[in-house]
């Protein structure tokens, strides 16, 4: 299974939230981590265990950091929100409603699958909202 497919959207919240929050070389505590999250502490430090067992983060001092593993995995996560954003959008919904669809399945499905829903659109180059999608590595792929 690949990271993107064993997280949780706590999880994945949880991650989004450290990439925002931190300051090389400086970490963010589980105090602010917990509050973006509304969560109690005890309940964010159990998503950030798994975390760091995925090599996702490491915690030192009691702060929190991105690992480039981390980094790579919230870039993968956001080329699959997109391309799925892509797809909905294709399908008729409003751009408005495609980025709660895309999260229906972002989680879920694998790299290789993004990759397909990718060719069969001619790889898009943004989202409904315009973010940008980064170039495609399906072994299909012809740009
Ligand atoms: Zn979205
Ligand atoms: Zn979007």
């Amino acid at each position: 299974m690949e990271t993107l497919q064993k997280l949780t959207r706590r999880q994945l919240e949880a991650l989004q939230v450290i990439a925002a929050r931190e300051t090389p070389p400086r970490g963010v505590s589980l105090k602010l981590i917990a509050a973006s999250l509304k969560l109690a502490p005890p309940s964010a430090l159990g998503h950030l265990t798994l975390l760091e067992e995925f090599r996702l983060i490491v915690r030192y001092r009691g702060k929190t950091r991105l690992t480039d593993k981390g980094r790579l995995t919230l870039d993968e996560y956001r080329r699959h929100h997109r391309v799925a954003e892509t797809l909905f959008g294709h399908l008729g919904l409003p751009p408005a409603e495609t980025c709660a669809a895309a999260r229906e399945i972002d989680l879920a499905i694998s790299h290789r699958t993004v990759g397909e829903i990718c060719r069969a659109q001619q790889h898009p180059s943004s989202c409904p909202h315009g973010e940008p999608i980064g170039p495609c590595r399906s072994p299909n792929a012809r740009t």
